[in-house]
């Protein structure tokens, strides 16, 4: 176990320092430690239990008479052993903090009242440009911030806030039916254990009020649909010096009217005709980085798949980009006219043994099988 700090040391006043110059030591520190300023903060919570100990002892003439004589040894041995945790350190010293702070943190009961704030959602629209090459954007939302005038504290500046006279802080009010005593929230106070009696002015005594914000977004390349990004703190305000909760910006990418994603890979139709199938061509095709100039080769079938390769969106983990693939589709001539019509009928003419040959054969292995 480590050494215990002397307590003077720890509330860096001297050994004679009289009570006020000790309660001012102890509200420095306080305030500087405070758990709701300091979340999640290890040392910080050591720093405020310690102090919240120095404090505790040395304000009680006999418990620093016997610090002052025997050090931390005698008070062991007098029964006292330091605060177990923050209820702890709050039940005890729930008077000294509405006066630091103007208000209590923590409702008497034991029970934390600083609250974290609700998250907030947010849809955004993007192009599917947008979302592959990433954009920079803002939104617009309206949210619940912590009162700037009176800093989340609700009331005036100036004032203070006091105890429940109803409930004298307790939050709650006992009343004797027959053997039981029946408690119940204090109706005056609504169980906060004190009332406001100058509220702030620009919230009203609610310590938030509805601003307008615009919040830059920054979109990653290669975002796809329904991704969500998160934007920590940009949420609603906590209450009672609780954290603000986050914003939660949902994605959707609008169709293109060309280009289609799959995973990291953008595919494309292009329709040639059946001349250019056959004979072969080279063709320009759009690419998410212009155009392209794609060699088509003879005999090409339809929906054949020609690939860019890295010319797609980028992976979010890895930034390496997918491909770029064409699937071609043969368009049949509609309105031929009578020389076009000549023709084709004397390339099938020329072509007619040949195919002839092909269906025949299909057509006798068929009937073989169909004989076993
Ligand atoms: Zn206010
Ligand atoms: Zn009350």
């Amino acid at each position: 176990m480590k050494g215990k700090r002397d307590y003077y040391e720890v509330l860096g006043v001297g050994k004679s320092a009289s009570d006020s110059d000790l309660k001012t030591a102890y509200r420095k520190l306080a305030l500087q430690y405070h758990p709701d300023r300091n979340p999640g903060d290890q040392a910080a919570e050591e720093n405020f239990k310690e102090a919240a100990e120095a404090y505790e002892v040395l304000r009680d003439p006999r418990k620093r008479q016997i610090y002052d004589q025997y050090g931390h040894q005698g008070l062991e041995g007098s029964g006292f052993s330091g605060f177990g945790g923050f209820e702890d350190i709050f039940s005890s010293f729930g008077d000294i903090f509405e006066d630091f702070f103007g208000f209590s943190t923590r409702g008497r009961g034991g029970r934390s009242r600083a609250q974290r704030g609700a998250d907030l959602r947010y849809d955004l629209s993007i192009s599917f440009m947008e979302a592959a090459f990433g954009v920079e954007t803002t939104i617009d939302l309206d949210k619940h911030e912590t009162c700037a005038r009176c800093e989340g504290r609700a009331v005036e500046p100036g004032t203070h806030a006091e105890t429940c006279p109803h409930c004298r802080g307790a939050g709650q009010v006992g009343r004797s039916q027959g053997f039981f005593t029946i408690r119940t929230t204090c109706p005056q106070c609504r169980g906060a254990g004190q009332i406001i009696p100058n509220p702030c002015s620009a919230c009203n005594g609610s310590g938030q009020t509805l601003v307008h914000r615009t919040v830059s977004v920054k979109i990653p390349a290669g975002v796809d649909d329904n991704s969500r990004l998160r934007l920590s703190n940009e949420g609603q305000a906590g209450a009672m010096g609780g954290p603000p909760g986050d914003l939660y910006v949902f994605i959707h990418v609008k169709p293109h009217d060309f280009f289609r994603r799959e995973e990291n890979d953008v595919i494309c139709q292009i329709p040639i005709s059946f001349i250019q199938a056959t004979l072969g061509d080279q063709i320009v095709v759009p690419t998410l980085n212009g155009e392209k100039t794609l060699e088509i080769p003879r005999g090409t079938q339809y929906g054949d798949v020609f690939r860019f390769r890295g010319e797609g969106i980028p992976s979010l983990r890895t930034g390496r980009p997918g491909d770029m693939i064409v699937q071609v589709t043969i368009k049949t001539p509609t309105n031929v006219n009578k020389k076009q019509e000549a023709l084709l009928r004397e390339f099938a003419q020329l072509d007619d043994n040949k195919l002839g040959k092909r269906l025949k054969n299909i057509l006798k292995s068929a009937a073989a099988k169909a004989a076993n």
